[in-house]
């Protein structure tokens, strides 16, 4: 019902424009190696290796997603990195499917959760190893995608502090893992 206030025209429009920034922010990201989309040896990390190997993300068809919706916290880095704009589509496509679990869980993969500092304070290597190779502008259609997804009203009900969180996290998150790469 309240849908409508977000698919008026000129949200369309919003939506039809970070499309196209994330198409052009992850235009140039390097495909993994088969051995690299998941790098856990187990049943399940061995059959998103298998179902996801020489696929390109540009071409990465809604089965493919719809069959993997859960599976995006088991990418390596690099397949994180490569494989996320799909996901972000296929969520900007479906914005208005409160039922798409690859909605739902491709905003889980973007929202750390309380284990995202460790005992000390310190925040986690796994979210800082995740968003590495992530660019500027990467990051920046990744918080325009939170941005939006936190004004979709079939989302807000449910999760606008959760989404909120997650855009103060990921922001503290990169500036952590950047840092890490000037000393290194
Ligand atoms: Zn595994």
């Amino acid at each position: 019902m309240s849908n409508e206030i977000l698919f008026t025209q000129e949200n369309r429009e919003i939506i039809e424009h970070l499309k196209n920034e994330i198409i052009k922010a992850f235009s140039e990201t390097e495909q993994p190696a088969k051995d690299n989309i998941a790098l856990h040896e187990c049943e399940e990390c061995r059959g998103v290796r298998e179902d996801f190997a020489n696929v390109k993300w540009q071409e990465a068809i809604n089965e493919l997603l719809e069959n993997n919706y859960d599976k995006i916290p088991l990418f390596s880095p690099q397949a994180f990195n490569y494989f996320l704009p799909a996901y972000l589509l296929y969520t900007l496509n479906n914005f208005d499917d409160e039922f798409s679990e690859v909605c739902e869980f491709t905003l889980y993969a973007l929202t750390p959760d309380k284990s995202w500092r460790n005992q000390n304070g310190d925040i986690s290597s796994y979210w800082t190893e995740k968003f590495k190779l992530f660019t500027f502008a990467q990051m920046n259609s990744v918080y325009q995608f939170l941005e939006l997804a936190k004004q979709n009203p079939i989302y807000r009900y449910n999760d606008a502090s959760s989404i909120e969180r997650a855009f103060d996290r990921l922001k503290e998150i990169k500036a952590a893992g950047e840092k890490l790469k000037k000393l290194s």
